[in-house]
């Protein structure tokens, strides 16, 4: 497991590590180019020096405000540091710098290192009429970071990097209190020699910042097991322009409604989250991760259902779609994928067209056993087909790489984006054929191929997470038209079906116009007082949340 290390510092065209090696090989390249196209010639990003930022607009009384309240280290406008704040990670910011041309950037990145200065900070921003984009481990996919200044002269990242303390940790209680800025493998370093852990490991886990997990209710990858970022957070403190918020951990409350939740997915648009108190667990003694195999998607989701209403459910869960299965497959064995995810295997004993189901169960060793014994039962009962451990130890091994790939999906001109939505179990179905046609007919409006799959994950008793991945030669002279219109129609699909417009990313700056439709014009409006007494003049991350 990688949970412990951390990176280096990430490429500020894409994704992750700069010294990663290539990953797509020339088989799973021949694949692609058979299956959706790829350019005549690759598309590398641009060097550094080409990418074109607007003049910054601080002022140096401004910029000396900034320097004597956190220290002339601590605030950096050089070409460097304003491109890398740009933008977060989504398809669209990586389209736009890979081409040397971001939407703006900020005028200066401040790295504030306690709760003192946050509020320093803040005070002054709203005095000098600056917009202030909290910038966590910079991974957002939804444009949660875009630069945007709102009404306000300037704008500047507040990067959390330097509030990065373990705070206390409370062994009997199983809680943790940490600064917001620390980054998840930071802390699972400092669990893993006590015996705890945290449990929460998105696809971004590398990289992401505690306090930007619960900006935006993130969701791990066995959240199906420990829960997403909203269960753990017990405790808070928010730095807002009007006061600072704080909420100690209590195991629960009656004390009226939940300001803890209401804080949880701010996304930096009511203050910014400097502490947090998370609830531990003990790491698991034990991990089993199996494949299976179902004849076909509603099988699954129906085995899936029975496991998680039967408290049966794995700590990580996922079944892919038919197009997904074949993919994965297509890729993982471009060299002739053999033994019980081979072809012959699988359509010998009927499951040819079928879906493949990771499920890793983990805990303590009498626990888990028995709660996966229960688990093969249901499964059997549902028509799985167990494919044994290499599946999902291939998947294990590679969860975290995606993004890489992404980065050389693009070099070959290939769009390659994800979207994601959560229904309850009786809807799942419709919407699964729903956002994917959608999805299909905007890409298939520009007349080459495209690859739209999906998976189930993040269970609940009541239903679970929808996770869509679509790949298409990208429109080089208009790659962003291309991805809103297929985005439009994909979010237009998910609020018609009665899913939601996130299950995990977020609404950021791209679903910020599905807000309303999703919690109707009552509810964004009960939000936005909440903001106008927090930030009454706008600085916190204008453009993004409630717009
Ligand atoms: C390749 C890839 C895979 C991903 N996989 C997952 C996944 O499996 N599950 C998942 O849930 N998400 C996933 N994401 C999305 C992203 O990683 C999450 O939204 C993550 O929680 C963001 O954390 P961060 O520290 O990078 O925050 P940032 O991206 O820096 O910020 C996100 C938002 O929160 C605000 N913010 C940041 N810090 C604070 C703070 N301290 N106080 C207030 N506001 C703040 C920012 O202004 C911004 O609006 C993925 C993203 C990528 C690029």
């Amino acid at each position: 497991m990688a949970e412990g290390r951390e990176p280096p510092a990430m490429r500020w065209w894409g994704w992750g590590d700069p010294a990663q090696r290539p990953l797509l090989t020339p088989s799973a390249l021949r694949f692609l180019a058979d299956t959706v196209g790829v350019a005549a010639r690759p598309r590398p990003p641009v060097a550094l020096g080409k990418v074109r930022l607007p003049p910054a607009t601080l002022s140096e009384e401004a910029l000396a405000a900034l320097r004597a309240l956190v220290g002339v280290d601590h605030v950096r406008d050089d070409h460097f540091e304003r491109v890398v704040h740009a933008a977060g990670k989504g398809y669209p910011d990586l389209v736009r710098l890979r081409a040397g041309e971001p939407q703006g950037a900020p005028d200066a990145v401040v790295m504030p290192h306690d709760n003192e200065q946050l509020r320093g900070l803040l005070e002054l921003c709203e005095r000098m009429s600056v917009a202030v984009v909290p910038f966590g481990g910079g991974t957002s996919v939804v444009g949660g970071l875009a630069p945007l200044r709102g009404e306000h002269r300037s704008v500047i990242a507040l990067d959390t990097r330097r509030m990065a303390r373990l705070l206390g940790l409370d062994r009997d209680s199983l809680t943790v209190s940490v600064q917001a800025g620390m980054r998840a493998p930071a802390l699972e370093r400092q669990l893993a020699p006590r015996g705890l852990t945290l449990g929460h490991f998105p696809q971004s886990f590398q990289y992401v910042s505690l306090g930007g997990c619960a900006a935006t209710r993130s969701a791990g990858q066995a959240s199906s097991g420990y829960g997403s970022i909203e269960k753990m957070v017990l405790g808070l403190r928010l730095a807002a322009p009007r006061g600072d918020v704080e909420l100690s951990a209590v195991p629960a409350t009656a004390a009226g409604p939940g300001l803890r939740q209401l804080l949880v997915g701010s996304e930096g648009a009511l203050g910014v989250i400097g502490e947090l108190s998370l609830r531990l667990r003990r790491a698991p003694h034990e991990r089993f991760y199996d494949g299976f195999f179902f004849t076909d998607f509603a099988a699954g989701v129906e085995a899936l259902r029975s496991l998680s209403q039967e408290h049966a459910a794995p700590e990580v869960a996922r079944l892919s779609d038919e197009q997904e299965t074949r993919m994965s497959l297509a890729l993982a064995g471009s060299g002739g994928v053999k033994g019980r995810v081979g072809r012959a295997y699988l359509g010998a004993r009927g499951y040819g067209e079928g879906c493949l189901a990771v499920l890793g169960f983990e805990g303590a060793s009498g626990e888990v056993t028995a709660r996966r014994r229960r688990a093969l039962a249901l499964l059997r009962a549902g028509g799985a087909l167990s494919v044994g451990r290499s599946p999902a130890h291939a998947w294990l091994r590679s969860r975290f790489s995606g993004p890489y790939l992404r980065d050389e999906l693009l070099t070959q001109g290939v769009m390659v984006e994800t979207l994601e939505s959560a229904t309850q179990w009786s809807n799942l179905i419709r919407l699964h054929r729903q956002v994917g046609g959608a999805i299909s007919s905007a890409l298939s409006a520009y007349g080459t191929p495209a690859l739209v799959m999906c998976h189930v994950s993040h269970l609940y008793e009541s239903g679970a997470s929808l996770y869509f991945t679509f790949l298409a030669l990208q429109r080089a002279y208009d790659a962003i038209g291309q991805w809103q219109a297929v985005k439009d129609a994909a979010s237009r699909a998910i609020m018609a079906g009665d899913g939601t417009i996130t299950h995990h990313h977020g609404i950021g700056r791209d679903h910020a116009r599905w807000l309303g439709p999703e919690i109707g014009p009552t509810g964004k409006a009960a939000l936005q007082a909440v903001k106008a007494e927090l930030d009454p003049a706008n600085i916190m991350n204008p453009g993004k949340l409630l717009t």
